[in-house]
This record gives C-alpha cells, structure tokens and sequence, in this order.
C-alpha cells in the first residue's frame, strides 16, 4: 500500500463528514486507489466511534482504531502508527486545520529522496494571540535546552517513510513528544511551509492544562538542562555568599551587628524558594522515570476495524 493517513479523533465528531470528503480526494488525486485512512477514536464521549464505524462499513479504504480509553493525543497517534501500512505516513489533525491537499507536494519531496517532510506554520489564523505568543515562545526555549534541534512552528502534521516510522515506534518512551522523536531520528527531512486554517469545526482539545504537560513532557523528555539548574545557583549563590560573608565581617568590626532583619528574611526567603523550585524539579524528573519503569503499555487498543480482519467474505466477493 502506497500510503496511510493516520488521524487521531478526540470528540471531532462535527468535522468528520467534511475530514472524510477532503482526505479522500486528496489522496484519490495523488495515489489513486492505493491508500488507507486510519482514523483512532481516542476514547471520544461523542459521536466519534460510532462515525469511524459508519466510515469503515462504507469505504473499507478506511481503518478504525478504537481505543480502550482517552490515552491523549501523543499516545492516539502512536496506536494509530502501529496500525498503519502504508509505505508512507501521513500524520494530519481531525479539525482540518492542516490542509490535507498539501500531501501532493509533499509526496513530491519525498520522491527527491526525503524521509520526512513536515508542515512548517507561516501563518495561523483563527487562533488566540496567546496561544501564538506561548507557541513560539515555547518552541525557542526548548531548542535552548536541547541538543537535537527541533524544528520551530511545527505540529505533527506530516509525511513519514514506514522506515521513519518503524524507528519511531521502535522508540520505547510512554513520554512522547512524537515531533521531537521524530527530528531525534534523522534521515532526510525538511519543511515545507503553509498556512495554517482555523478550526473547521468543534473546539480546541488543547485546553491550557494540556498544552503545559505537553511542554513539559517536551522538555523532560529531551533535555537534563533544568536538572543542572541547581548547580548553576549553587556556584552563583556561593559567589554572593563570599561578598556577604566579607559584608558581614565588616559590619561586626565596625560593631553594628543587631540590624539586618530584612537582609536576613530576604536571604531565608530566596534560598527557601529556590530549593522548593528544585526539588520539585527533580520530581518531575523521578515522577516520569518512575511511571516509565513501570513498563504497562503505552496505549490499549480496543477493537482494530479493518476490512480483511472484519469482514474477510466481503472482501474476497469484492475482489472477485
Ligand atoms: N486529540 C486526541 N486526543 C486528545 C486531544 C486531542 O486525539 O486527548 C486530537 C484532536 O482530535 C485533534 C488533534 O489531537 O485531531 C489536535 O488537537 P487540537 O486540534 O484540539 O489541538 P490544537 O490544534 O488546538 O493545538
Ligand atoms: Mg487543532
């Protein structure tokens, strides 16, 4: 099979009618009848399943990946890859706000030899000016902290060789932040840039609380740089203790050692602080080593709607 396009769906039951119809001719326009569409159901309270079931009786170029439970966004879209069969791998939004007919240039880039082509945002209209400013301030402070660099105003909107993929879910990690892993691997890759559309339909699944885990997955995930933190205000605090220790010295000499209750507060206070920010980074840090080392699996897969497994009858009389 020439290509998958794997979709992770969470509640997007209103766009999915419209989805169907641009994915379809897209991919028609560029491969013909050689392509399956595997939509994942990230445990949706909607009409979401009970769609991706409608879609995969309909069309049986479509695949359903039912999932067990909600298990996020990062983790959806690894069970929809380990589904996938195509020699190439489009990853894509349910909201459209990824246009579905960039894969005809992409497929292009890809023929010149890329192992990967993602979507780079020139443009996102429709969406608040905070989320732009915390985005890109985001994306500018993880590549301070990382080695690999990973490319800026980049979602998980793109295309993937199967050998891309097959490293990628080879990457064993619960953590994931799938744009990053996949920068991590190398290869070939490069951009291409778009605009990005609003929303078609519903609203963001990427409340605040979310787009703050995923940040810090990305960087725990990628870098030891906050760990270091704490040797970095260890040397700065012991400078500023030589020249207190001196200013201390000084003022007992010159006799006038009852005052300083505010320098004292401040100094307790600082260093308090400074040690709770600390430990609760290393929380961080033991909390996902410790959930890693549990070793369950990442995601749970519920029931793989595909055409052959399914409904083999059917199929065969189909091909006849
Ligand atoms: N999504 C998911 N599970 C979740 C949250 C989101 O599968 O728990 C999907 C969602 O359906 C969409 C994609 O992830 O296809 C990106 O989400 P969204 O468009 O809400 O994020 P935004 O574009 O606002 O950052
Ligand atoms: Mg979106």
């Amino acid at each position: 099979m020439k290509l998958s396009v794997v979709v992770p769906c969470y509640n997007e039951a209103d766009g999915l009618v419209e989805l169907r119809r641009r994915v379809v001719a897209a991919c028609e326009a560029v491969v013909g009848d050689d392509f399956e569409i595997v939509l994942i159901d990230d445990g949706s309270r909607d009409q979401t399943r009970s769609m991706i079931t409608r879609f995969h009786d309909e069309d049986r170029r479509f695949v359903g990946c039912l999932l067990a439970r909600n298990h996020g966004h990062q983790l959806a879209l690894t069970a929809g890859l380990s589904v996938a069969r195509g020699e190439r791998v489009m990853v894509l939004d349910a909201d459209l706000q990824d246009p579905p007919e960039l894969l005809g240039p992409m497929m292009e880039l890809m023929d010149q030899g890329f192992d990967v082509v993602y979507g780079q945002r020139r443009e996102r209209t429709g969406e608040t000016y905070f989320k732009k400013k915390s985005a890109s301030l985001f994306y500018r402070l993880l590549n301070l902290m990382v080695d690999t660099a990973i490319p800026e105003d980049t979602g998980d909107f793109r295309l993937m060789s199967s050998r891309v993929v097959e490293v990628l879910q080879g990457m064993p990690e619960r953590q994931r932040y799938i744009r990053g892993m996949v920068a991590w691997i190398g290869f070939r890759q490069t951009a291409i840039e778009y605009d990005r559309d609003p929303r078609f339909a519903g609203e963001t699944k990427y409340p605040l609380a979310k787009m703050l885990r995923l940040a810090l997955d990305a960087i725990t995930a990628f870098s030891t740089v906050p760990l270091r933190l704490a040797t970095w205000m260890g040397f700065a605090l012991a400078f500023i203790s030589c020249l207190l220790i001196l200013y201390t010295l000084a003022v007992w000499v010159a006799g006038r050692t009852v005052d300083g209750w505010t320098s004292l507060m401040m100094i307790v206070l600082l260093i308090g602080g400074m040690q709770m920010i600390m430990i609760g980074v290393l929380g961080e840090y033991l909390g996902r080593l410790y959930m890693e080392s549990k070793r369950r699996p990442i995601f749970i897969i519920e029931t793989v709607l595909r055409a052959e497994t399914k409904v083999p009858e059917v199929a065969r009389r189909a091909a006849d």
